[in-house]
């Protein structure tokens, strides 16, 4: 449900409007927009009367939300995106961000030649796993938390700040000790007491896409996080089909799709979501084309011994010879008219009322 205050409500109507969906036990989310304001509820909103909140002073209409989620859905938000920072860097809100390095950090040495070689090619934030989802117990599972104080070390000596996937719920108060933001990987993505738990804190938190799942369970997903703490991010890393040509199918349209539906800022992992390098400078260049906030991109210098991922991780020159094309493409993507979601003065809400 969400309450769209008139044209000439007051602070004070505003203030009051808030104060009464708080007395119901329920979240306010405001999103302030040009002309007017809009108060987004968050909970379980089953036994409130939309009839008296309609009635407050200033309060235009109620509308309900159509979605089966509220935190994460766009309606309540007078079509205004949100922004979501790590470390020093925000996500969202037009331009693009890179985050890149090794899928998993392996040697100090090796976390320092990365992310030197990453930086210099423009990435603002650091990957490099210390704790592995691996399809098979014999694999390397990563060397937990040595990486975490290796890219600790790494980050503070770039000045980027790094992200690290969190397994488990006993993962997060250590994984947080050290990093920027939080990631939940695919596997995790319907863990449903983890994302619980993320809420629960109020680090950054990067959501991949359930390998099965549709977008609207993974905006369900995102929405367990997000009920508590806002700072959510997607990130599409392709799905299961039945093509084996590549590892995963990119589904790119989960763009646009999600721009409709959600005000959370959109990542695509390419690598993962790909996983043949020949492939991934055309999928990412592809992504920074349909307006995507940010992607994630597997680098290591020497990808053939690499102990985790190296078949499908960038050279540092090859991923140096992108950077300049992805920003070009991306910057040529925020101007695009047709991108309607970010035309100054328009909103979804306006698209929608007319
Ligand atoms: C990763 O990014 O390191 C990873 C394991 O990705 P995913 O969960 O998408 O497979
Ligand atoms: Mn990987």
């Amino acid at each position: 449900m969400f309450v769209i205050m008139s044209l000439n409500a007051t602070a004070a109507d505003i203030a009051a409007a808030e104060q009464e969906i708080r007395r119901l036990g329920l979240r306010a989310d405001v999103s302030s927009g040009t002309h007017r304001t809009v108060i987004g509820l968050v909970g379980n909103e089953i036994d409130v009367d939309a009839g008296h909140l309609a009635s407050l002073p200033g309060v235009e209409r109620v509308e309900r939300v159509d979605e089966p989620y509220q935190a994460v859905a766009l309606s309540p938000r007078n079509g205004v995106y949100s922004t979501v920072t790590i470390g020093n860097v925000s996500i969202g809100g037009g331009g693009l961000t890179v985050i890149a390095g090794q899928c998993a950090v392996e040697t100090r040495e090796l976390a320092f030649e990365t992310g030197i070689a990453v930086k210099a090619a423009g990435a603002t934030i650091l990957r490099g796993e210390a704790f592995k989802p691996r399809s098979s117990p014999y694999q390397f599972q990563g060397i937990k938390e040595d990486g975490l104080k290796i890219m600790k070390e790494a980050s503070l000596a770039l000045e980027m700040p790094f992200v690290a996937e969190v397994l488990q719920i006993s993962d997060i108060a250590k994984v947080s000790e050290y990093a920027d933001a939080l990631r939940v990987g695919t596997r995790n993505m319907s863990n449903y007491e983890l994302l619980r738990a993320l809420g629960e804190q109020s680090l950054p938190v990067i959501l991949k896409r359930g390998m099965s799942s549709t977008l609207e369970e993974w905006l369900l997903a995102a929405e367990y996080i997000a009920c508590k703490n806002g700072n959510v991010i997607l990130c599409e890393r392709g799905i299961r089909t039945f093509e084996t040509a590549t590892r995963n199918t990119l589904d790119l349209s989960a763009i646009p799709l999600l721009r409709t539906k959600t005000h959370l800022p959109i990542m695509v992992d390419p690598s993962h979501a790909v996983g043949v390098p020949s492939a991934i400078p055309a999928m990412a260049l592809a992504a920074a084309a349909a307006g995507v906030d940010a992607l994630m991109i597997d680098v290591h210098p020497r990808p053939s011994e690499a102990l985790v991922d190296g078949a499908q991780a960038l050279t540092p020159n090859v991923f140096a010879a992108l950077m300049p094309r992805l920003q070009l493409v991306s910057k040529i993507a925020w101007s695009m008219q047709f991108l309607y979601w970010q035309m100054p003065g328009r909103s979804y809400l306006v698209e929608r009322t007319g």
